[in-house]
């Protein structure tokens, strides 16, 4: 069975199609800039020629068709006939309290991510776009929906209510859904499959530390708490989003500075976090190199960002009552050697022995970082998302036909 992976953005729409038989990607790629003029479509065939086009495209119809039309062109293809796709996945951001798990799309799925458009209003439209796009191309195809919220259904009332009036909970669901949960499980499972120990016995806490960054405390295979909130705005702090801070801090500067609720969210989702704190930029990779030059900013805005992922780690640690098992993973957590020595080496009183030569090797496999003798097993493991939709895509589809 091959699987198309799609995951929509507001303006842009990446892909990957895999061959379910052995897992293998045939081709992936993105369409970026969708509804703008010079619209580029790049797509990377496995052993072929890489290729860039820039055209017109308008909306997410169009950019699935001219997608299709890649994957299935004489040169740059990988498959004859869009007949070959045998169902699709959508990665979808929010799916509330009514998604406990992946689930096939049909009207009623449809009307529950719409309901859900109040709770993710920039994302949830963008996975509709996508879904009716592949509709439209692709009549007849099943399709699969893949939640970010779903792994996180599982945290009890005292990790996910917040402590405000419960009627904000019973009218608007006010709560606590985080994110990221796709790669969470993704890596907790990994982590136990490479350790040959079951999941069911492990205490995990899980670093998905990316542009988009959260922590998630993982108790025998299941979600007891996590750092993103009702919004990927809480917890950590990213690239350009403030993560925790007071909440009365919101109307004091509305107030001060006469903003709009718009403007507060901007502020704190786009001109936030590393950006702000280091006026340099959002990447981890500039930071570092400004801390490595010696600049001040850079240096405290790295502190701050280390020291956040630090104090998570401690308090899962409590929540848990100890910690097996550390992953981190997600483009900060998979690449940076400092972070990942910087905060390790200050969690000792945890019995975390940090292996600084397996901590500096590069790889794209799964690999211990810790001593031999550490208390606490510290992994890097890749996460991979599209392949976890591919599979539940696969095991979905498969049930519904038996
Ligand atoms: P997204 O949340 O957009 O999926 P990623 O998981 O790709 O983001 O992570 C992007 C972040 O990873 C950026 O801050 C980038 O600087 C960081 N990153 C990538 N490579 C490295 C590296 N070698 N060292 C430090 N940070 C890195």
């Amino acid at each position: 069975m091959n699987i198309l992976v799609i995951n929509a953005g507001s303006s842009s729409l990446k892909y990957q199609l895999y061959n379910m038989t052995d897992e293998s990607v045939l081709a992936k790629g993105l369409v970026e800039r969708i509804g703008m003029d010079s619209s580029i479509l790049t797509h990377k065939p496995t052993g072929k020629q890489d290729v860039t086009e820039v055209s017109e495209i308008l909306e997410h119809t169009t950019a699935i068709r001219k997608v299709l039309g890649m994957l299935t062109n004489e040169e740059h293809g990988v498959i004859d006939s869009i007949e070959n796709i045998q169902a699709v996945g959508h990665r979808v951001v929010h799916g509330g309290e009514s998604f406990k798990a992946s689930a096939l799309v049909d009207s009623d799925a449809k009307a529950e991510i719409r309901r859900l458009f109040d709770l993710a209003p920039l994302h949830n439209p963008a996975s509709m776009m996508g879904i009716k796009a592949a509709e439209t191309n692709m009549p007849g195809v099943p399709q699969v929906v893949v939640f970010d919220t779903a792994f996180h259904q599982t945290m009890p009332e005292k990790s996910y209510l917040y402590a405000i009036p419960r009627v904000l909970y019973n009218k608007y669901k006010v709560r606590r859904y985080g994110a990221h949960g796709t790669s969470h499980a993704y890596v907790s499972q990994a982590a136990a499959e490479f350790l040959d120990r079951p999941l069911e016995d492990l205490k995990i806490i899980t670093c998905h530390i990316g542009n988009g960054a959260s922590l998630t405390a993982v108790q025998g295979g299941k979600s007891i708490d996590t750092s993103m909130g009702m919004t990927p705005l809480e917890g950590l702090m990213m690239g350009t989003r403030s993560g925790d801070l007071d909440p009365a801090i919101v109307p004091f500067v509305m107030n001060k500075e006469e903003l709009t609720v718009n403007e507060v969210n901007s502020m704190l989702n786009k001109h936030s976090g590393l950006l702000a704190i280091s006026g340099i930029s959002s990447d981890m990779r500039e930071i570092t190199e400004g801390m490595e030059k010696g600049d001040p900013n850079s240096t405290l805005a790295f502190d701050m960002y280390e020291y956040r992922v630090r104090k998570y780690i401690g308090s899962y640690a409590a929540a848990m009552n100890g910690v097996d098992v550390i992953v981190f993973t997600a483009g900060v957590g998979e690449n940076s050697i400092v972070l990942r020595q910087r905060v390790l080496e200050q969690l000792t009183y945890l019995g975390v022995e940090l292996d600084e030569e397996l901590n500096s090797i590069r790889s794209g496999e799964p690999r211990r970082i810790s001593t031999a003798n550490s208390k606490v097993v510290v992994l890097v493991v890749p996460t991979n998302e599209e392949l976890v939709i591919a599979r539940d895509t696969h095991r979905i589809v498969q049930a519904s036909n038996r």
